[in-house]
């Protein structure tokens, strides 16, 4: 029986030890994750002076997302086919437009429409053939009227290229508004390409503006 109590004790003892040692292992452990979280805390302030450091200068404006405004290409780069009419410059216009417009020079209204539909071609009679009613534009050296080759056949093509020529050969730049010669002290329409006298319109010679638009043009699109 002592026997048996020895061995109880002695195994309490052990036991004891054991715990002893567990108690060692967690505070060793405590130290173990101490130590870690001492490291970690490190390495945060580490990284966080170098994140600081690295931070790339943000612009004022960051951009919006997709295409900016106004691109006049759409997104696999063809150019976008936009429809301009309206109260802008001549040059500004859809090339329709302006060939329509520049057809209505030499030919009616009806011919023009069919000629820029593609449904046919412009011949020789229906052409203007006096020089003093085409439009003043033709004698703008800057005017590519081959743009317009395309809507006429041979003899139409030849017809319009002669009245040109003769209207060129003695220019003359007639007033829209009195229909007296306009060569000095006027002023041209940015939309219509007429010249108008500056005292016709009533507009001052000093004018800065580089566009301008007469009052038929700016009552007709605007
Ligand atoms: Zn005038
Ligand atoms: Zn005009």
């Amino acid at each position: 029986m002592d026997d048996n109590l020895i061995q109880m004790d002695d195994n309490l003892i052990q036991m004891d030890d054991n715990i002893i040692q567990m108690d060692d292992n967690i505070i060793q452990m405590d130290d173990t994750i101490l130590h870690m979280n001492e490291e970690e805390t490190d390495n945060i302030d580490i990284d966080n002076i170098s994140i600081v450091s690295q931070l790339p200068t943000l612009p004022p404006r960051v951009p919006k997302r997709g295409r900016p405004k106004g691109k006049d290409k759409t997104a696999i780069g063809i150019a976008k086919r936009k429809k301009v009419s309206g109260l802008v410059p001549f040059e500004k216009l859809d090339v329709l437009t302006r060939h329509f417009e520049m057809l209505i020079w030499f030919v009616d209204k009806d011919v023009a429409s069919i000629a820029v539909s593609g449904n046919g071609f412009i011949s020789e009679t229906a052409i203007e053939n006096n020089p003093n009613n085409i439009h003043c534009a033709v004698l703008d050296s800057n005017l590519a009227i081959d743009d317009i080759k395309r809507y006429f056949d041979n003899d139409g093509w030849a017809a319009l290229k002669q009245v040109v020529d003769i209207k060129r050969i003695n220019p003359t730049w007639i007033c829209k508004c009195c229909n007296e010669d306009s060569s000095n002290n006027s002023i041209c329409c940015n939309r219509c390409l007429e010249w108008f006298h500056f005292k016709c319109v009533n507009v001052k010679t000093t004018l800065k503006k580089k566009i301008w638009f007469c009052r038929i043009c700016k009552e007709t699109y605007d």
